[in-house]
């Protein structure tokens, strides 16, 4: 047994925005996207740590480990998965959160389309896009 197999989180923490163990190990499973940065999963065996969508073949249930987020599996010893991109969670987010912001104000200004900020728009659109089928 390795350092990382011997890193578990305490039983009984108290953590609204990750699910229990269990749950977690149902979102790898599905693949669920819609678990995607709300925790991430760690493989003993392999050091790598990965976003519940990651199309990776799964591991043994007993050599996994989940924690909250990339800093914590960092933290941990585990790195990144360079398949599903655990990290870029975070920047596909704040990406998909100003494009909207951004939407929302320009719905406030007529003839916003020949706004100088198109290009800034488009450049974010087309990064969440791509975020998105990277997946
Ligand atoms: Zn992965």
């Amino acid at each position: 047994m390795n350092q990382m197999t011997r890193f578990k989180p305490a039983p009984n923490r108290v953590d609204a925005a990750m699910p229990d163990d269990d749950a977690c190990w149902d979102a790898f499973l599905a693949r669920d996207r819609a678990m995607d940065g709300r925790f991430v999963g760690c493989v003993a065996t392999t050091g790598i740590y990965c976003k519940p969508s990651c199309a990776a073949r799964h591991p043994k249930r007993e050599n996994m480990a989940f924690l909250p987020d990339p800093a914590a599996a960092r933290a941990a010893g585990y790195r990144a998965c360079l398949r599903c991109h655990p990290d870029a969670v975070g920047r596909d987010r704040l990406a998909v959160a100003a494009a909207i912001a951004f939407i929302e104000a320009a719905e406030e200004a007529p003839g916003w389309t020949r706004s100088p900020l198109m290009p800034a728009m488009r450049r974010i659109i087309s990064t969440a896009c791509s975020s998105a089928r990277r997946g």
